[in-house]
């Protein structure tokens, strides 16, 4: 008895249970639960015919089998039709797949074809079925599907709903007919029913069919995104009126004049800061662009009326070398900056806290340690963000929610005040982008560089000539300059990393002697990355042999060359910033990608762009490309928020047109926006809401 109980607990989960982890519960997800692709089993293909990488179906006779130990055992079976052969390989299988393999054997076989070893082409574990059966009339959707939930289960469980519930239209005719879609109704039952005449254009999405679902879809992101936007305006913020004093006093101080895109982005921040509605701003300039001091001026016009200003950075070196910076302008105006980091000691921390909660602290810099809930502000009027791209959106709530609480006293007519937020980012939003998942978000774009620098050079050097690179680097050093050398991304084990960082700096120091070598890494506290750091910075060092812990916002005018070992294991977003660390003084810089062959195509493709273009719009538009939003979009966005059907690149144009429909219907009829969003979005409309 105790046994058959046990054996219930670990039951398999029901069929709901199964449908529910896909988010299928009520009847209308079934019905825009859409095939993800479709197989065509309604021809036969003859073998000659086939392409790598297409899914097909043949019929063929076994003519050969071979059970094959290595490189693992796996049955092989030759399979021929009267147009050619390919190769069979089940990798494992049952002993009645031997006899289903016999030689002699007539069968039906179905999968993705791929190149072979020893025929020109194979398949891996096709589908298979009886010779000569009759053939499918209407293309087979494919469902996205779970564990233990077979496509015809699943199947069935969405023709019946779409049999059980009215398919009304959520869009007014009128809608339907300026966009040129079809009824919801019919376009729904043409996805799940698929014509075999119509395969094409189903199949590579081209059918009027899918333009009605992507459009669907983008409208209800774009009405969501009318929403939230509509619930911050509501929103009430303090009005920072413009700096009078302060802001002057910066300008005359500094080193060096703004460029023009520094001064009407500052003054873009500037106006939003007057506004009573919280800013949310995106700062956006290419690496070296000079968004700190810009961060700057808005800091000072919050601070002279008296309000705290948190600048969080993601990284402790990042987040001290703004300490440093900053202290370096604000000081001198009287402003008193405080650094609060994980890695002070508690009686640091319990200080800094004090000074923050007594508002002493004008601007508080530091990393996520500024969230933490014993840090309580006084008076925050103003949140920065550097490197946003890098925080997730927890943080991020975090930090807002903490900035409403801590404003909560000032508020007068019994409304919550939020501080104003600017985010900063040297990662461009592709156009697409910015139009749907950022669009919520008012973006300045620096679009210059600061004079007298010149685009760094990119190098793409094989590994096999690193004598050479190493002859370079020790020229450049007798003249004066730093280079920072970057050790090989292992994205498996940060063990190895570290080994891999710590045996390249032993390497150097042998291979360059005379020359001062320095190390930095992860596992490193931050007192004693501090220590390397600063004395890169003094040029202490000539060569800085680092991990990618050196990847964002590290700023050292002197050194201008970077190598970075292994590149072709980096992303190119992670490559741009790397290569971003040089070109920031006056002289030449040098960017040298070293690489090892075999490069796959992916790999080949980024370090072309790298090589093509220093365009940090350019490189991310190709990154979208090649990586796709989910990618790109990283720890910002969670799975959900992303679109299932609409392809951000080839639907630009019907993204254009469900904005305009969306500010149409959310204005002119509230009731029709609701209900498109409900179906579409459901209980994902919540997360958008964050
Ligand atoms: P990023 O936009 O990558 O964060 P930084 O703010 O670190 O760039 O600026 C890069 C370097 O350029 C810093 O040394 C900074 O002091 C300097 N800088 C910023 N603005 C100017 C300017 N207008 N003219 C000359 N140098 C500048
Ligand atoms: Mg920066």
């Amino acid at each position: 008895m105790a046994d058959t109980t046990s054996k219930k607990t670990a039951k398999k989960p029901s069929l709901a249970e199964r449908l529910a982890k896909l988010g299928l519960v009520k009847p209308m997800d079934f019905v825009v639960h859409l095939p993800l692709r479709y197989e065509d089993q309604t021809q036969i293909y003859p073998i000659a015919s086939l392409a790598v990488g297409e899914y097909a179906q043949i019929e063929g006779t076994v003519v050969q089998q071979h059970i094959v130990q290595r490189p693992r055992r796996q049955l092989q079976a030759l399979v021929r039709d009267s147009s050619g052969e390919l190769m069979v390989r089940l990798l494992h299988y049952y002993p009645n797949q031997i006899k289903q393999f016999q030689v002699g054997q007539t069968l039906r076989l179905r999968g993705e074809v791929r190149r072979g070893f020893q025929t020109a082409i194979e398949m891996v574990h096709p589908k298979v079925s009886q010779a000569g059966a009759p053939l499918a009339t209407t293309l087979t959707p494919i469902y996205p599907t779970t564990e233990g939930l077979s496509q015809p289960a699943l199947r069935k469980a969405i023709l019946q709903a779409l049999e059980d519930v009215e398919l009304d239209d959520t869009l007014p005719p009128s809608v339907r007919q300026q966009y040129d879609l079809w009824e919801f109704a019919h376009a729904v039952r043409a996805l799940h029913y698929p014509a075999a005449e119509q395969s094409q254009a189903l199949l590579n999405q081209t059918h009027p069919a899918w333009k009605r679902i992507k459009f669907d879809e983008l409208l209800a992101q774009q009405l969501s995104l009318a929403a939230a936007r509509a619930r911050r305006a509501k929103l009430k913020a303090p009005a920072i009126a413009a700096s009078q004093g302060l802001a002057s006093q910066l300008l005359h101080q500094l080193p060096f004049h703004l460029t023009a895109a520094q001064q009407r982005v500052i003054a873009e921040i500037s106006a939003d800061m007057q506004r009573a509605q919280p800013m949310h701003r995106l700062l956006q300039g290419d690496v070296g662009s000079g968004k700190t001091v810009v961060a700057a001026f808005a800091a000072v016009q919050a601070i002279e009326q008296g309000y705290q200003v948190a600048l969080m950075a993601p990284t402790e070196l990042l987040a001290e070398q703004h300490y440093q910076k900053l202290q370096g302008w604000l000081a001198p105006l009287g402003i008193t900056v405080s650094w609060l980091s994980g890695s002070l000691t508690m009686a640091q921390r319990r200080h800094a806290y004090e000074a923050i909660t007594q508002g002493q602290s004008q601007l508080i810099v530091g990393t996520q340690a500024l969230i933490q809930d014993k840090v309580q502000f006084a008076r925050l009027g103003l949140v920065i963000l550097d490197e946003q791209h890098r925080f997730g959106v927890t943080q991020r709530l975090d930090l807002s929610r903490k900035a409403a609480d801590s404003l909560r006293s000032l508020d007068d007519q019994g409304q919550t005040l939020l501080p104003h937020q600017l985010n900063m980012s040297a990662t461009p939003i592709p156009r697409t982008l910015a139009m749907t998942f950022y669009s919520d978000l008012d973006v300045s774009i620096i679009d210059e560089l600061p004079p007298g620098r010149s685009p760094v050079q990119t190098k793409l050097v094989v590994a096999d000539r690193r004598d050479e690179v190493m002859q370079r680097i020790q020229a450049a050093v007798q003249a004066g300059q730093q280079v920072y050398w970057v050790c090989p991304l292992i994205e498996e084990s940060e063990a190895l990393q570290l080994q891999t960082a710590e045996d390249t700096y032993e390497q150097m120091t042998q291979a360059l002697p005379g020359l001062r070598i320095g190390l930095l890494h992860g596992r490193m506290s931050s007192a004693e990355k501090n220590v390397v750091m600063d004395s890169f910075r003094l040029a202490q060092l000539d060569i800085l042999v680092a991990t990618t812990v050196i990847e964002v916002g590290v700023d050292v005018p002197n050194a201008t060359i970077m190598v970075i070992e292994h590149s072709e294991r980096f992303g190119l977003a992670q490559l741009h910033q790397l290569r971003g660390r040089v070109g920031r003084g006056a002289k030449q810089s040098y960017c040298i990608l070293m690489y090892q062959h075999p490069l796959s195509a992916i790999a080949r493709q980024r370090l072309r762009a790298m090589y093509e273009t220093t365009d940090g719009f350019e490189i991310a538009e190709r990154d979208l490309a090649l990586r796709g939003p989910g990618e790109f979009l990283g720890v910002r966005q969670s799975g959900q928020m992303l679109l299932r059907f609409a392809n951000l690149e080839q639907d630009a144009d019907l993204i254009e047109q469900a904005k305009a429909c969306a500010s149409y219907l959310y204005e002119k009829h509230p009731t029709v926006a609701t209900r498109h969003v409900a179906r579409w979005l459901g209980t994902k409309e919540e997360l958008l809401r964050s």
